[in-house]
């Protein structure tokens, strides 16, 4: 399968670029299990990779050129020069990798030069990280390449730093470095304070459980503001309670540090699903290490509530997945990723899945709602070499 995917995108680079690449990399969208608006709060997040891939044809050039191509956007081979790569210079597809190349030479690392060409199944937009994806592979291949020897970690790191400042888009430390660490039958239980990581095993097929991405294929247009105030609402709540961040707000003192906010009903609401949702990572992790895979159920939908009734980030698409879907026997569901349309999962045990998914299908027939697009999202492996 991945040798066939290499072998065509290899084709496609030697169609464009006059002779075939030096290698062929891959890197995975992701699902969040648990853990949503933690990571700017310095907290828990766990992540799983999925099957979709952003896959790139990778040369060095010693030119100074920076060459790039995507499979799946419409237009030729963008060309641009390394070394007047600069934040907030290009508005399109190409700043993700483009914004790389330059996090890596501002970094102090000597890349010259590159020819891309690039072809993804991760859905753009969906809420599962089609641009971290698109990061984390033109980094590896060029850490590859160039001999740079950087970890994993470093490499998301550096991709972060692209999206932030090269792309301006002010997103946490979780998307990439889920791209760069996972590995298949796992997920990856990330303390994003300290970088610190611990694989967890997630093997849900030998469980005879399934997780579901539905799709709503809904983006309510606010919901970049609304990322921004969530995020300056909970500095606030760590400035008023004087830590450097949500993070060290102990569960068992969330009480007491309610009260100390007073009447700040906003503020109350974030910092409590922050701090219960901490809470719940750690949870999830101890009921998977002790093979109770399906116990974590109830703590998604706890989640769920979570952020729709204190984070405030649901929309209706997403309360129709979730609330249909445990209608309909799930073992548990909830909203993930940002907010306001993208993706749900749903847990489920395997013979459910059919009737699961009709129901859902047809509960956004019902409401005159696009069809969302249903998926099996298996735990599947992280950044690597194909070719
Ligand atoms: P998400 O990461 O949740 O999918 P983002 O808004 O962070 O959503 O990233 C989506 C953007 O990433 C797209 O608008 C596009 O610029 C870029 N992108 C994703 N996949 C591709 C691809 N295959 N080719 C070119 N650009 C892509
Ligand atoms: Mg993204």
């Amino acid at each position: 399968m991945s040798e066939a995917v290499a072998g065509a995108v290899a084709e496609r680079f030697a169609e464009l670029y006059g002779a075939g690449p030096e290698g062929v990399w891959a890197a995975p969208g992701r699902v969040n299990l648990i853990g949503e608006h933690t990571d700017y709060n310095d907290g828990f997040v766990m992540p799983f990779a999925l099957p979709h891939t952003a896959v790139a044809a990778v040369s060095r050039r010693e030119d100074g050129l920076l060459r790039l191509h995507s499979a799946d956007v419409e237009g030729g081979v963008s060309e641009l020069r390394v070394a007047d790569l600069a934040p907030g210079t290009d508005r399109g597809w190409t700043a993700y990798p483009a914004g790389v190349v330059w996090a890596l030479r501002e970094a102090g690392h000597e890349v010259t030069g590159a020819d891309i060409h690039l072809a993804s199944t991760v859905p753009a937009g969906a809420g599962l990280s089609s641009s971290a994806a698109l990061e984390v592979v033109v980094a590896l291949a060029l850490n590859d390449l160039y001999g740079l020897g950087l970890r994993g970690w470093q490499l998301a790191r550096l991709c972060q730093r692209a999206e932030n400042v090269y792309v301006g888009a002010p997103v946490g430390i979780m998307d990439q470095t889920a791209a760069a660490c996972c590995e298949a039958g796992h997920a990856l239980f990330l303390d994003t304070r300290d970088l610190s990581q611990r694989q967890i095993p997630f093997d849900l097929a030998a469980e005879g459980m399934r997780l579901l991405v539905v799709d709503t294929q809904v983006k309510h247009a606010h919901s970049e503001g609304e990322y921004g105030k969530r995020r300056a609402g909970c500095e606030k709540g760590a400035a008023l309670l004087g830590v450097d961040a949500l993070r060290d707000v102990p569960y068992d003192g969330l009480e007491a540090a309610l009260e100390r906010l007073g009447d700040d009903e906003e503020v109350r609401r974030l910092v409590r699903h922050v701090v219960t949702e901490d809470e719940r990572v750690e949870r999830v992790v101890s009921l998977l290490e002790s093979g109770r895979t399906g116990e974590i159920g109830p703590v998604l939908t706890e989640g769920h509530a979570s952020l729709r009734d204190d984070f405030r980030i649901s929309c209706p698409e997403l309360d129709l997945v979730v609330d249909t879907a445990l209608a309909e026997g799930a073992l548990g569901a909830r909203m993930t990723g940002g907010g306001f349309g993208g993706s749900a999962i749903v847990l489920a045990r395997a013979a459910d899945v059919e009737t699961l998914t009709k129901a859902v299908q047809e509960a956004f027939a019902r409401a005159g709602l696009t069809a969302p697009r249903v998926f099996e999202a298996v735990p599947s492996a992280g950044a690597r070499r194909l070719a």
